[in-house]
C-alpha cells in the first residue's frame, strides 16, 4: 500500500517554478495551496480544501501546516566547491585592505593554499567538513547540490576528493551531484617535485593519468574545466572537456569570469550542461548558448565577494536564456545561501524575485541534468521549503535573513519542528 508520506497544507503561496522566465507567471504561483506527498513524490498539487479531502493530513507521516506562509521547491545549487580543508578567512580580510586575489595567488594563497590544507587533511576530516557544509545548506533551504573536486590537483588527492563527496551524499539528506574538476588551476607542484609546471603538461596528466582512473572510479558524472585568464586556454580546456565526454563524464564550464577568453563558446561547442559565471560574455556568447541548449550559471556571490562587476543578469534573460543562479560555496565565496545569491540577482543583475525563484530552483536543476527537480508538480520528488513569510518575495527583500522554517526532502521533514534530528539516509551510522 502506498504511503502518505505527508500533506502540506493551508500555503498562502505555492510557488512551484513551472513558469517560463520571462513570461507573466514564472513562478508558478498557487493561492491557498496544498500539496499531497506519496512514497516521496508529489502526488496532488492545487487548492487545500480539494487536496485535504483526497489526501487528510491526518493520516499522513508528517502533517505540515503551512497557514499563512509560502512553499517554494528545495533549491539546486548547481554550482560550489564546498569539499576542501583549511580557512581563508584571513584573505577575506587582505582583500578588504586591498590586496587583490591574484596578488594572494602569486604569494601562494588563494586555491593553492587550500590544495594543501586539502592534500594533508584525513578522509574523514574532509568527509566531516563537507557534512558540515550540507548541514548549513539544508538549513537554507538546498536539497540538491552540486560539488566538485579540483582542490587536490594530483591524481589521488581527485579521487580521494570524489570519495570524500560520495560518501557524504551517503550520509546526508541533501543530494550531492559529484563533478571531477582537475583542471581547476595549474598547480605548483606534482606528485612530489617541486619543479614548476608547465600548464600543457599538466593538461596532459588530467587527460591521461587522472580521467582514466576518475572513469574507473565511476563516481563523477560531469567534468569542468577554468577556462580563463591565469587558467587554461580554449584549446587546453577542449582537450579535457573532449577527453572527459570519452570517458562518459558530462562537459561543464568557468567560462568568462575574469576575462573574455572564449569558454562560453566552447561549452556551446561540446554540449556543455552549463557555462558557469559569463561576467564577460557577449550578446553573441549567450545565443550561441541557448542554440546549443547550455544553461548560464550565474553566480552573484562571487561578484559581490571580490567586489566586480556582475554579469548582465537582466539581457539574459530578455534574450530567452534559461538563466540559472547558483552559491559558487568556496573558501573565496564563503556563502552557502541560495536566498543570498538570489538577492544579489534581484538587486545588482535585475531579475524580479519570481525569475530568481526559478533560476534557484528549476534551472539549476537543468544546469545539472536533472529536470525531474526545482519544481512542484505531480510525480516529481517532493523537495520543498516552507517559508516563515507569505510569499517567495520575502527571499530576497530579506537579504541577509534565512527565511527558511522546514525543509522537506522526498517528502521527509530534514530541517523544521518536525524533524527529529535523525539523519535516516544515514548509512554509514551517524556522525
Ligand atoms: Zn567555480
Amino acid at each position: 500500500m502506498a504511503d502518505l508520506t505527508a500533506v502540506v497544507h493551508g500555503a498562502a503561496e505555492l510557488a512551484t517554478a513551472t513558469g517560463e522566465l520571462g513570461g507573466d507567471d514564472p513562478a508558478g504561483i498557487h493561492s491557498g495551496a496544498a500539496v499531497a506527498v506519496v512514497d516521496g513524490e508529489v502526488a496532488a498539487v492545487g487548492p487545500t480544501d480539494e487536496v485535504t479531502r483526497e489526501y487528510p493530513p491526518e493520516n499522513a507521516a508528517h502533517d505540515v501546516d503551512a497557514t499563512g506562509r509560502a512553499v517554494i521547491p528545495g533549491y539546486v545549487d548547481s554550482h560550489t566547491h564546498a569539499c576542501f580543508a583549511g580557512d581563508r578567512s584571513d584573505e577575506f580580510e587582505a582583500k578588504l585592505r586591498g590586496t587583490t586575489y591574484g596578488e594572494l595567488l602569486a604569494s601562494g594563497g588563494g586555491i593553492h593554499r587550500t590544495v594543501r590544507a586539502t592534500r594533508a587533511a584525513s578522509d574523514e576530516e574532509l568527509v566531516d567538513n563537507l557534512l558540515d557544509q550540507l548541514d548549513v545548506m539544508v538549513a537554507h533551504g538546498t536539497t540538491t547540490v552540486e560539488v566538485k573536486s579540483g582542490y587536490g590537483l594530483d591524481t589521488e588527492t581527485e579521487l580521494r576528493m570524489l570519495d570524500v563527496i560520495d560518501r557524504a551524499d551517503r550520509r546526508h539528506p541533501v543530494d550531492v551531484v559529484p563533478t571531477f574538476m582537475g583542471a581547476h588551476a595549474v598547480p605548483r607542484d606534482y606528485e612530489g617535485s617541486s619543479d614548476p609546471v608547465d600548464a600543457d603538461d599538466y593538461v596532459d596528466r588530467v587527460v591521461d593519468e587522472q580521467l582514466p582512473a576518475v572513469e574507473k572510479q565511476g563516481i563523477a558524472e560531469f567534468c569542468d574545466v577554468f577556462c580563463d585568464e591565469g587558467a587554461f586556454t580554449v584549446d587546453q580546456s577542449r582537450r579535457v572537456l573532449e577527453a572527459g565526454a570519452g570517458r562518459g563524464l558530462t562537459p561543464k564550464v568557468h567560462a568568462e569570469e575574469l576575462a573574455h577568453r572564449g569558454g562560453a563558446k566552447l561549452g556551446a561547442e561540446v554540449g556543455a550542461a552549463s557555462a558557469d559565471h559569463l561576467l564577460h560574455a557577449t550578446d553573441e556568447d549567450v545565443a550561441a548558448l541557448v542554440e546549443a541548449d547550455v544553461t548560464p550559471v550565474l553566480l552573484p556571490g562571487t561578484a559581490f565577494g571580490l567586489g566586480a562587476d556582475y554579469a548582465d543578469g537582466r539581457a539574459m534573460v530578455d534574450t530567452g536564456a534559461p538563466v540559472a543562479v547558483a552559491t559558487d560555496f568556496n573558501p573565496n565565496c564563503h556563502s552557502q545561501s541560495m536566498g543570498f545569491a538570489a538577492a544579489l540577482a534581484c538587486v545588482e543583475m535585475g531579475l524580479t524575485p519570481a525569475e530568481a525563484l526559478v533560476a534557484t530552483t528549476r534551472n539549476g536543476a537543468r544546469a545539472l541534468d536533472r529536470p525531474d527537480l526545482g519544481v512542484v508538480r505531480e510525480g516529481a520528488p517532493a523537495d520543498l521549503a516552507v517559508l516563515d513569510a507569505p510569499s517567495h518575495v520575502h527571499v530576497p527583500y530579506s537579504y541577509g535573513v534565512n527565511r527558511v522554517a522546514t525543509v522537506l526532502k522526498d517528502g521527509r521533514p530534514v530541517v523544521g519542528p518536525e524533524w527529529t534530528g535523525e539523519r535516516d539516509t544515514d548509512s554509514e551510522g551517524g556522525r
